[in-house]
Order: structure tokens, then C-alpha cells, then sequence
């Protein structure tokens, strides 16, 4: 083995061709020993990021488009234009943000200057709802399902009040990776959106594989008014840097959220976003690598037999029984940096998927402070 080093005799070639492609570096598995070694590197699994970095076409497009930084927001038409072919809706539905986080929190600054109240599920993801607050609108939290831990629709129902201008729903939902059974959600949204917005938040719905699921994008499709559906390229497109975000909803609600955002796209993101979204080979690779970590912490939380939530997202929810700021400080110490406390379920631990081997030696870390 003159010319080959161990470490690549060890890695093989398509290792080494990842390895490339890393933002971090790569775990080295020392054949001869039981144990991965400690990356010498944090490993990011606290903000539900790809892992796997933007695809070579992106990454192709924004080094050819850094000539057009001198515009403002490149070809931002184009980028309209394809997603609405892609998702089948006039451009005149779309609104494009600096990440789905502008469209969501001008919804909630749009609730709070009708001086309503936004009826969300507790817990879920912030920046509505956050933002709502601020602006002055009061939020009312609905627990989720405290046995299965799932969006409770008919609770919600129940908690919207003659004042309630938005419903905010996840699916799925973030911390709680779980879905919305779709004909409820289907119910439920277009009773609702009668008399108020309903905003559902499908930022992570690329990588849902189960038959319980849908999109409630073809509602919009259909012309029905209120109802704001928002995507984002910061997930499955590994873009969260560049900010590109999207809402989907009728002309009438499309030109308010235009009216209020205060953000503007910048033209390496669209460049960025217009060649990824065409890039379906890059989108099935991270669903593929996705899977596979979250075989490899579920596979092992079920040896331990452990409680956790079902994943149809790029993140799990585990139980630890424990307050996760300590435990976090106990892997943080590892270099596994995981999620943050997510309240009121302060002794769950949210865990973004890195990539396999990352994974496995997460894994090897799980068992050692907590198996
Ligand atoms: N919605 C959900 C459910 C999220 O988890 C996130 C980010 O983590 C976002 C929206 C915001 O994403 P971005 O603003 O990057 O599009």
C-alpha cells in the first residue's frame, strides 16, 4: 500500500470525494479500533441546516453570478417565474423573501396591525409568532397532543377567538418533527380561513414521505383567499446563508405581504435558488443522506429504547429527561452542537441530521452520556 495513504485506503474514493465537499471536514473511522474519534471540527446539528452544503450547480451559479452584485436583486423575475411553473401558480401568487422568516414574520406584524390575536401551537417554530408579539398582538398557545405530541387541531379550533386574525400551523412542525394528518388539516383550514388568515409554514415538507401528508398548496392553486402557504431554500436546498424564501397565497393577501416586507433578496441568492430548484438530483441525494442519518439515531434510540418523535423532517426530538442546557453543555464538550432549549418541553433534545458518520459518532457520544 506504497502509494496510497492508510487514511485513504480507509476512506475510499468516495469518501475523499465528500470530503471535498464538506464544510467541516470529515470522520475519520479507525478500522482497527471500536471507536470514531472526536472530529476536530464542531459538528452542527442545533439549527436543522443541509449538511452537505449548496449543490455544485448552485454554488457554480453564484461564482458566475458575482458580476451582477451591482443589482438590485438579479434576476428576481426569472426566479418567480420558475417557481411558479414548479408549484403550478400564477407569479402574481408568490411573494419572495430574505428567507421564509420575512414572509412569516410580516404575517404576524400584519395580524398585530388589524390588532388581532394569532393562534399557534406550543411549541413550534418562533419567528411569527415572536414578532406578532412584539408588534403588540396577543399569541394564544395551544399545547400540542400531550400523548402524542401533535399538532391538536380541534384544541385550536377551539381557542380562536373573534379577534384572531392568523392561525399559524407547522407541518411539519419544528421542534416536534411531526405531521398534520391531511384531510383535518384540509378541514380545518378552509373553515378557518373563512373569517381569518391561515399561514402554514411547509418548510420542511420536501422531505415528508408518508401518505398521511400533504401540501396545502393546491388550495392556494384553487383560488381560495386567506390561506398563506410558506416555502423556503434554506432547507432541502442547503441555501439558509444566502436567504431565499417564499409565500404562496391569493393576489389580494400576496400584495399586503408585499407591501410590508422590508427586506430585499440579493441577487446571488436568486442566482443561487433558480439553479437549485432545477437541480432534482442534489434534492434527492440530501432526502437519501437524511434518511440515512436518521436511521442511524433512530436505529439506536430504539436499541436503548429511548422515547423520541418520529421524524418526517431533517431534525429528531428525544426525550432526555434531563435540562438541556446541562446535557447540550455535555455534548457541546464533544463537539456535537445540538439544538437549543425549546420551552415548555425543556428536557427534549432537538437534533439537526449532519451527516452518516457525523451521526454515528453522535450516536457513539448519545450512548456514552445518556445511553
Ligand atoms: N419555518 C420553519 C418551520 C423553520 O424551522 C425555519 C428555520 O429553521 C424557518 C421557517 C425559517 O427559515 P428561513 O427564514 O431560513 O427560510
Amino acid at each position: 500500500m506504497a502509494a496510497v495513504s492508510r487514511r485513504q485506503f480507509l476512506l475510499g474514493s468516495g469518501a475523499i470525494m465528500s470530503a471535498s465537499m464538506l464544510p467541516g471536514g470529515n470522520l475519520i473511522r479507525d478500522a482497527f479500533a471500536e471507536e470514531l474519534a472526536k472530529p476536530d471540527y464542531m459538528i452542527r446539528m442545533g439549527t436543522n441546516e443541509n449538511p452537505w452544503g449548496p449543490s455544485r450547480v448552485a454554488l457554480r451559479a453564484i461564482v458566475d453570478s458575482i458580476k451582477l452584485s451591482s443589482l438590485y436583486g438579479g434576476n428576481r423575475r426569472g426566479l418567480v417565474s420558475l417557481i411558479g411553473d414548479i408549484n403550478d401558480i400564477p407569479v402574481d401568487h408568490i411573494s419572495i423573501g430574505t428567507g421564509s422568516g420575512e414572509i412569516l414574520k410580516t404575517a404576524g406584524m400584519l395580524a398585530a396591525m388589524d390588532n388581532g390575536s394569532v393562534v399557534c401551537a406550543d411549541p413550534t417554530y418562533h419567528d411569527l409568532v415572536r414578532y406578532a408579539e412584539r408588534a403588540g398582538a396577543e399569541i394564544i398557545r395551544v399545547p400540542v397532543d400531550p400523548e402524542t405530541f401533535q399538532t391538536d387541531l380541534d384544541a385550536m379550533y377551539k381557542a380562536i377567538r373573534a379577534d384572531t386574525k392568523c392561525v399559524y400551523l407547522v407541518n411539519p412542525n419544528n421542534p416536534i418533527p411531526s405531521i398534520i394528518e391531511k384531510n383535518a388539516l384540509r378541514d380545518f383550514t378552509l373553515e378557518v380561513s373563512k373569517d381569518r388568515m391561515v399561514f402554514i409554514d411547509e418548510a420542511y415538507f420536501e422531505f415528508v414521505d408518508d401518505p398521511e401528508y400533504a401540501s396545502m398548496m393546491d388550495l392556494v392553486r384553487d383560488g381560495h383567499n386567506n390561506i398563506v402557504i410558506a416555502r423556503t431554500a434554506s432547507k432541502i436546498h442547503a441555501l439558509a446563508g444566502l436567504r431565499v424564501g417564499f409565500g404562496f397565497a391569493h393576489p389580494e393577501i400576496t400584495q399586503r405581504i408585499n407591501a410590508a416586507k422590508t427586506g430585499a433578496i440579493n441577487a446571488l441568492g436568486v442566482a443561487a435558488a433558480y439553479a437549485s430548484y432545477q437541480d432534482q438530483e442534489f434534492q434527492d441525494f440530501t432526502i437519501r443522506k437524511n434518511r440515512e442519518s436518521l436511521d442511524i439515531v433512530e436505529g439506536m434510540l430504539d436499541e436503548l429504547g429511548h422515547r423520541y418523535i418520529k421524524s418526517h423532517a431533517n431534525f429528531t426530538f428525544i426525550h432526555t429527561g434531563r435540562d438541556i442546557r446541562e446535557v447540550n453543555q455535555e455534548f457541546r464538550a464533544e463537539n456535537c452542537m445540538v439544538g437549543r432549549p425549546f420551552p415548555p418541553m425543556t428536557d427534549w433534545m432537538r437534533v439537526s441530521m449532519a451527516k452518516p458518520d457525523e451521526m454515528r459518532y453522535f450516536a457513539q457520544v448519545y450512548r456514552k452520556l445518556l445511553g
